[in-house]
């Protein structure tokens, strides 16, 4: 399935996602400074990959890098509903300082899953930033360094995907 380029409207530019990532580089780095231990930068893949990589590089303290991958949706616009684990991080967390990097919340249960599962394997500390938050006051979901607020669009690009195509679109859009 594609999409027609003449309905695509631009939602947030390169830039303004790169200054985004900056801020939030700068608050992250603020929030770790008294703790000496390195930082667990967890990118959920695949939707967070740019922005995962443009956060980090403005995170000022030590970190490792891991990857999970867990999948809610099974094609197009529509939720499934059911997540599922399709890689996870072979390390052992324990007493670890995890930051989770995500793309989007929206209905909060990919989130929800993620922190679950984290919190078996006894980190010392789980927070959460996301480039984007969708219907911020129905998930309920905290996040500790939130991104952008968005309406309730169905968005693609800078790694967000529809029918796995637009990730590479340098920006976030939406169709009309
Ligand atoms: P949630 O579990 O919070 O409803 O959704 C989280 C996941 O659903 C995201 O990591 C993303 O993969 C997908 N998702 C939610 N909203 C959108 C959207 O507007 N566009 C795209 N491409 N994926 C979305």
């Amino acid at each position: 399935m594609d999409i027609d380029p003449k309905k695509l409207k631009v939602l947030l530019t390169e830039e303004q996602i790169l200054a985004k990532a900056k801020e939030l580089g700068k608050q992250i780095t603020e929030y770790y400074k008294n703790i000496k231990e390195e930082i667990v930068a967890v990118c959920a893949l695949k939707g967070s990959v740019h922005f995962f990589s443009d956060l980090v590089k403005n995170i000022d303290h030590d970190m490792t890098y891991h990857f999970v991958r867990v999948s809610s949706y099974h094609g197009g616009t529509e939720s499934s509903g059911k997540i599922t684990v399709n890689s996870w991080v072979k390390e052992n967390l324990e007493n670890k300082h995890i930051l989770l990097i995500e793309d989007i919340v929206d209905t909060g249960n990919t989130i929800r899953f993620l922190i679950d599962e984290f919190k078996k394997q006894k980190p010392a500390s789980i927070k959460l930033t996301s480039l984007l938050i969708k219907n911020a006051h129905d998930h309920g979901i905290h996040v500790d360094f939130p991104g952008f607020e968005i309406d309730n669009y169905f968005v693609i690009g800078y790694g967000l995907d529809y029918d796995e195509k637009y990730r590479n679109l340098p920006f976030i859009g939406y169709v009309e």
